[in-house]
């Protein structure tokens, strides 16, 4: 399932290949490279807040950190 997110700085619109019909979590714009965590429900885009990348990194440790626990 493809889902069109329209860029709340650039306007540019890009699209992002799901799995499911929901998805919460980061998108980068492929245009401006601004970074942004979005919702998507029921493949509408739902809220798209922005987000910087110290907050990205710490999002991603948190989720290495997860997937270390889940093979211990
Ligand atoms: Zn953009």
């Amino acid at each position: 399932m493809l889902v069109k997110i329209k860029c709340p700085k650039c306007e540019s619109e890009g699209s992002m290949s799901l799995v499911d019909d929901y998805y919460q979590g980061p998108y980068k714009c492929w245009k401006c490279r601004e970074l942004f965590t979005i919702t998507i429900d029921k493949n509408e885009l739902k809220s798209c807040e922005p987000l910087s990348q110290e907050e990205l990194e710490r999002q991603q440790e948190i989720d290495a950190l997860r997937n270390q626990f889940r093979r211990q």
